[in-house]
């Protein structure tokens, strides 16, 4: 039995970093770039398998250069590589990133590829993994109608499941009656409660506003600032720990992953979000996204 399962995508990260992220119209000369391994369901996936978990991670991707890099990459972090569907013509996924190295900040552009055709006849053999495991944890990566599916199929089966909601996409209504974790950033949270999220006051009206929405947890990460934690009896800020971040890319995807591992190992959540603000910050002190993901040892 997997003990947590992904369901999302990977990309072929392309990194550039420079002083500063070019404006529209721009042209900098940058210091220096780096492919590595993406998509928030692989870096969660990886996350996973570093801090020691068995992981299981359905993916999709394309029969070319990226698609080894994609299989290469989960071999090389002990990942199961099964529930890969391999597609013949179709592209795998691919993103730009832009980082300024002063502070670690990005903009990014992914293009899917493969995974946009997830369909439910792709998830036929895969569904029973996600019924027996005991995390199902998922983004908004893939085509909503199959994030749907799962998420139902995992409640249904009793499975904690955990919807980390980005890139900040329209939900219908009845995505929230299947989501025990709501995992946004400021971003996020603002997109789908309408409130900008500045300080630790307006996250706990935006978590609210979520709570009633039928969510059970909510988690709205701050950057550099922590995190918010709430459900229906506990409300709760945690600083973030101080670290010289050189790359926030993938730092929330580095969080999911540890709170989705602690939470396997039934540690409580207080202990579960501490572990996952850890790992999260010390994702930060390295380049890139997946090869970002620190290692248990490292913690
Ligand atoms: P995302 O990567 O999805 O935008 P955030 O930026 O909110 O997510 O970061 C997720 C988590 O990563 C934060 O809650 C925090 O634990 C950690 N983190 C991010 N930036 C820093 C930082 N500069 N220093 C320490 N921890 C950080």
């Amino acid at each position: 039995m997997s003990e947590v399962t992904v369901l999302g995508i990977f990309v072929a990260d392309i990194s550039f970093l420079g002083d500063k992220i070019p404006s529209v119209g721009e042209t900098i000369i940058g210091k220096k770039y780096n492919i590595g391994p993406g998509g928030k369901g692989c870096n969660q996936a990886i996350a996973i398998a570093r801090l020691g978990g068995k992981v299981n991670f359905i993916s999709k991707i394309g029969k070319d250069e990226y698609g080894k890099l994609a299989l290469d990459t989960l071999e090389e972090n002990n990942i199961d590589t099964k529930q890969i569907i391999k597609a013949k013509g179709l592209q795998t996924g691919v993103a730009g990133i832009m980082i300024n190295s002063k502070n670690g900040k990005n903009a990014i552009n992914v293009i899917t590829g493969a995974p946009s055709t997830f369909c439910l006849k792709d998830l036929e053999d895969k569904i029973e993994i996600i019924k027996k495991s005991k995390i199902f944890l998922t983004q908004l990566e893939i085509p909503k109608k199959i994030t749907l599916h799962c998420l139902k199929e995992a409640k249904k089966n009793n499975v904690l499941t955990i919807l980390n909601p980005a890139p900040a996409s329209k939900l219908h209504e009845e995505f929230f009656d299947y989501i025990d974790f709501f995992t946004p950033n400021e971003t996020e949270a603002e997109f789908y409660t309408g409130i900008k999220i500045n300080n630790e006051k307006d996250a706990k009206i935006a978590s609210k506003k979520l709570l009633k929405k039928g969510i059970k947890k909510i988690v709205i990460t701050l950057g550099e600032k922590g995190l918010y934690y709430s459900d229906e009896k506990n409300n709760l800020f945690l600083k973030a720990n101080k670290v010289k971040a050189i790359d926030t890319t993938g730092a929330g995807d580095a969080f999911n992953g540890g709170l989705a591992l602690a939470l396997s190992q039934e540690k409580e959540i207080i202990e579960s979000l501490k572990f996952a603000n850890k790992v999260a910050g010390l994702s930060t002190t390295k380049i890139g996204a997946g090869n970002s993901m620190p290692f248990l040892k490292e913690i």
